[in-house]
């Protein structure tokens, strides 16, 4: 059962907090009963001082010393004091809580939360939070969730939202007994609820193994569904061989690899034979796959179709808009192309949809805009899809009804092991680009701790001064709240950069929640090496091709999964100059540090992949998601790549038995799979 009912519905939520879970997505309650926390927090009976382990989350009783002393400064308040457990004393710090003043006075005593810092026997805490007895009584025994939040939506607002939501929950069950029984799942509606409140981590690991059957099950029953549909279809878009492509691989700068040669063969064969192409070209970060892509659009024209290439952001679609259109004056190639993103203007949006649908353009860049229902298209032979982006039986109807039987062409670098590609790309033929170009110089890395910060900034300086650019990534947009206290920001780390390094080196920041206009021009003016240091987010994850840029330092490395980092590291690497990769690992886990260490012995990215899984335990279950690439909710390939095989082969014989779903014990599942169908594959990312 769906519950689409607006969030406004729940008793608290008014236009203005409506709004703030719009930034995150959330705009029904099923939307929110499907927002998982990130992570969860428990609260352990206290302990004294001495017993605090330096990193981790702790809860003291301490009374105060003496009331604490409040400055102002231009802008903060800090609060300033000393407690004691009975032992040992501790000094605590409080930023910008002035409300705090009335409670913090001598002799008085709480529940302190949050991290002890020891330094020469002396014990430090710094902003911890603060409980009464009672409130802290009520919060032991049990898991609370930590969700992704944004600005001005607290942790809190979540959770009490979530908790309404809940209670007027309802979800019949729709898998069938036997299935149930086999893997011992237990009910959707208790696994909903409890992975929003666990009562504790045995409880968690039932809900998410319910919640991640649930991903694999409903997405391998719909991939089947597209393998049918996708069976040797014959395309309205047949083509024959044209010399346009060979002539432009000739004059390139350089020479295809072995291997984009043969996978350019294979797209050749698929475009000509009369047969709808659907194909995955997959190939490591820097393996060379736009080329194809480009020779593929070549062809199409050529053959007087016209070619779609759709990109999952809109920095990454300008880059391809804007490298085609190079190449097209370069090489007076036939193209006639245009870019259409979410960001155009109306005006501009109806000019383009226009020259789309009278053939006047013959190539479309642009982000998932271009397939939208107001699109038009006069011939459109070639659909290509680059990076993330799937596409799905609804996408593929769309295009049907716009006006024929069309070539696909997927591409990816998400590095997945064969056995697992099989499963998840079914419906595709698979091509695999596994050689990289020569002639590139292997990049050099290093994992260090956050004290090697200063010996880093002088080493980009080195390298700006000789001509290079840099990038430095950290895992947050903005100071947020204290869930993610002690993660660099962009924000704060470009004005500290701009301070630190020399005034000639240009420092600039990129990331999600800029204007795309902002965005665009960031990134021009990168490409074009005005702006030195690039301070961004992931957002340059994907695509992002400016081969000068030789430098990449990462903070908070311990926060990514090692498939993304190398995914990151891709962005360098790209031109003849040597490259380094500083991983900075802000964590003083032990494993964190070994975990990291795995891509200082290897640039191969299905390698990585496999050595992270390997080297995460139960308990890393939650904190890290193994790759931002891959959009399932809460499974993921890697991790649970067991499970998948073993539902994959569930799915299989469900359907060998009972390929209509006509049975009687089917029927829920039928009716389920048809209320949310085109919701699973639809530009599922992989
Ligand atoms: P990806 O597979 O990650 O999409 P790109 O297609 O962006 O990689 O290619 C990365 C860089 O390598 C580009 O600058 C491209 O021009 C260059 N390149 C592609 N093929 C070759 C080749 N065979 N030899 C040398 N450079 C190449
Ligand atoms: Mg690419």
């Amino acid at each position: 059962m769906k519950h689409l009912e607006d969030i406004t519905t729940l008793k608290g939520i008014g236009e203005k907090t409506a709004g703030l879970f719009h930034r995150l997505g959330i705009y029904t309650i099923d939307d929110l009963l499907n927002f998982y926390p990130r992570d969860y927090q428990s609260y352990k009976a206290p302990i004294k001082l001495s017993e605090a382990v330096d990193g981790e989350m702790v809860t003291v009783e301490l009374g105060i010393f003496d009331s604490f002393k409040w400055k102002k400064t231009r802008t903060m308040t800090i609060g300033t004091g000393q407690a004691s457990d009975g032992t040992n004393r501790v000094s605590i710090v409080y930023f910008n809580m002035p409300y705090l003043k009335g409670k913090l006075i001598k002799g008085s005593r709480f529940l302190f939360h949050g991290k002890v810092r020891s330094e020469d026997g002396k014990y430090y805490m710094d902003q911890p939070k603060l409980f009464t007895y009672d409130e802290y009584n009520q919060l032991m025994g049990q898991l609370w969730p930590c969700y992704p939040l944004t600005r001005g939506l607290t942790n809190n607002a979540v959770m009490k939202a979530a908790g309404r939501a809940l209670e007027d929950y309802e979800e019949a069950e729709y898998l069938p007994e036997d299935i149930i029984r086999e893997y011992g799942l237990i009910p959707l509606k208790e696994a909903k609820r409890l992975i929003h409140f666990p009562k504790d981590w045995e409880a968690l690991i039932e809900a998410r193994k319910r919640l991640v059957f649930d991903e694999f099950f409903q997405f391998l029953i719909s991939i089947r569904k597209m393998k049918e549909y996708n069976k040797e279809l014959d395309t309205d878009y047949a083509m024959i061989e044209t010399a346009w492509p060979g002539r432009l691989i000739e004059q390139l700068p350089y020479k295809l690899t072995g291997a984009q040669s043969r996978v350019w063969n294979e797209i050749r064969q698929d475009l000509t034979s009369g047969k709808c192409m659907n194909r995955l070209v997959q190939g490591d970060v820097g393996s060379g796959k736009t080329i194809l892509a480009f020779l593929s659009l070549l062809m199409t024209v050529t053959n007087g179709y016209q070619g779609a290439m759709m990109a999952p952001t809109e920095i990454l679609a300008t880059q391809h808009f804007e490298q085609l259109v190079s190449m097209t004056k370069k090489y007076d190639l036939p193209f006639c192309p245009v870019l259409l993103t979410g960001s155009l203007g109306a005006g501009a949006k109806r000019e383009v949809y226009q020259q789309i649908e009278s053939g006047e353009v013959n190539v479309v860049i642009g982000t998932h805009a271009l397939i939208q229902e107001k699109v038009r298209y006069a011939k459109l032979g070639l659909v290509i899809t680059d990076e993330q982006h799937r596409f799905g039986v609804r996408q593929r109807e769309v295009l049907n009804e716009k006006g024929g039987r069309t070539h696909v062409l997927v591409m990816s670098a998400t590095p997945i092991p064969r056995t697992l590609a099989i499963i998840l790309y079914g419906d595709l033929h698979l091509s695999v680009v596994d050689e990289r170009p020569a002639e590139r110089l292997p990049v050099k890395n290093c994992v260090v701790g956050t004290s090697y910060r200063n010996t880093a900034y002088k080493f980009i300086t080195e390298q700006v001064k000789s001509g290079r650019q840099v990038y430095v990534i950290c895992p947050m947009v903005e100071a947020g709240d204290e869930e993610t206290e002690g993660l660099e920001n962009v924000v704060d780390y470009g004005e500290k950069l701009k301070s630190i390094l020399p005034k000639e080196i240009c420092v600039e920041i990129l990331h999600g929640k800029m204007k795309p206009a902002d965005k665009k021009r960031i990134m021009d003016a990168f490409q074009e090496g005005h702006i030195h240091v690039l301070v961004s987010t992931t957002v340059i994850e994907v695509g992002i091709n400016v081969p000068n840029a030789t430098v990449m330092m990462i903070e908070n490395a311990e926060r990514f999964g090692l498939a993304q980092l190398h995914q990151l590291r891709g962005r360098i690497g790209r031109g003849k100059e040597q490259s380094y990769c500083i991983f900075i690992n802000g964590s003083e886990k032990e494993t964190s540090m070994e975990r990291l260490s795995v891509l200082n012995k290897s640039n191969d990215g299905f390698f990585i992949a496999e050595e992270d899984l390997k080297l995460r335990g139960p308990g890393d279950l939650f904190g890290i998601r193994q790759s931002g690439a891959m959009e399932f909710k809460i499974a993921d390939i890697y991790q649970d790549s067991e499970l998948l095989k073993r539902v994959s082969m569930t799915v299989d014989r469900l359907l060998f038995e009972d390929p209509g779903l006509q049975s009687d014990k089917h029927a829920a599942l039928k009716d389920y799979l048809e209320e949310n169908a085109g919701n699973f594959v639809d530009f599922r990312s992989i």
